[in-house]
Formats: C-alpha cells, sequence, structure tokens
C-alpha cells in the first residue's frame, strides 16, 4: 500500500515500534523518541485512512485503546500534559500518538513537530515493562 508520499506504508510493512500490546483491530507501541521517553502510538491492524473509515464500534474501540495509553502514561509517568493527535499526512495509515509532555520539554508550548523551544528534557522515563502491564489491565 502507498501512501501520500507515494512511499510504500511503513505502518503495513513494519511494527512501527516496540510491541507494549496487541489486539486484533490495533496494536500500542513505544514510538523510538529519545526527548520524549513513553510516547506511544496506536496503530490500526489494517490500512484505514480516516477514522470515519471505521465502523463505529471499531471507532469506540481504538479511542478506548487511545485513552488505556493515557492513563497508563499519566499513572507511571505523571506528566504535565498529555497530547493526543492523529496527522497522517506522512503515513496515512490510521494511527494515534499518545505524548507524554513537561513544562520543561524541549517544544512546549508548540507541538512535537514544531521548531525546539529549548534544550528540554523529559524527567519522568516510565518502564516499558509496567507500561505493557498496566495497558494489558485497563485493556482487559
Ligand atoms: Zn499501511
Amino acid at each position: 500500500v502507498k501512501n501520500l508520499t507515494d512511499k510504500p506504508c511503513e505502518l503495513c510493512n513494519s511494527q512501527g515500534g516496540a510491541i507494549l500490546w496487541q489486539g486484533p483491530l490495533c496494536r500500542v507501541v513505544l514510538a523510538e523518541a529519545g526527548d520524549y521517553p513513553g510516547y506511544c502510538r496506536v496503530i490500526l491492524s489494517e490500512h484505514v485512512k480516516e477514522m470515519t473509515d471505521l465502523a463505529p464500534p471499531e471507532r469506540i474501540r481504538i479511542m478506548n485503546t487511545v485513552f488505556a495509553a493515557e492513563a497508563a502514561l499519566r499513572e507511571l509517568a505523571r506528566p504535565d500534559k498529555v497530547n493526543l493527535a492523529s496527522l497522517g499526512n506522512l503515513v496515512a495509515h490510521l494511527h494515534w500518538h499518545v505524548i507524554p509532555r513537561w513544562r520543561e520539554d524541549r517544544h512546549l508550548p508548540g507541538t512535537l513537530w514544531s521548531a525546539p523551544a529549548r534544550d528540554g528534557q523529559a524527567p519522568r522515563a516510565p518502564d516499558p515493562a509496567q507500561l505493557a502491564a498496566r495497558l494489558k489491565a485497563l485493556l482487559a
């Protein structure tokens, strides 16, 4: 499957990060983003472009997975804010970003995709094994 940029879809061809939780509809992976430990992505299993391409019960299921990732991150990393974003401009394969944010992080008050505001550091990296266990419990 090709994306808007005419490149093969990397989310069809790879896991997109270390798997924290996997269900039939979607998976939760840990993004490899050094400045933002705990940054998760919720990635749909199928190559689907928009939320409204999903049946209503699937929309609810993927959002509940996003909310579980947000809740697990809040418990384990205690960020100052969580950003939820679904863009898909480069990779038009439905996925949600769940990004813990801190007052002193690199981009605040901008988004992760903004120009950096400072040499920031995220202070509290959640343990991936704990994150995986919490997701499993929340999504059971
Ligand atoms: Zn895809």
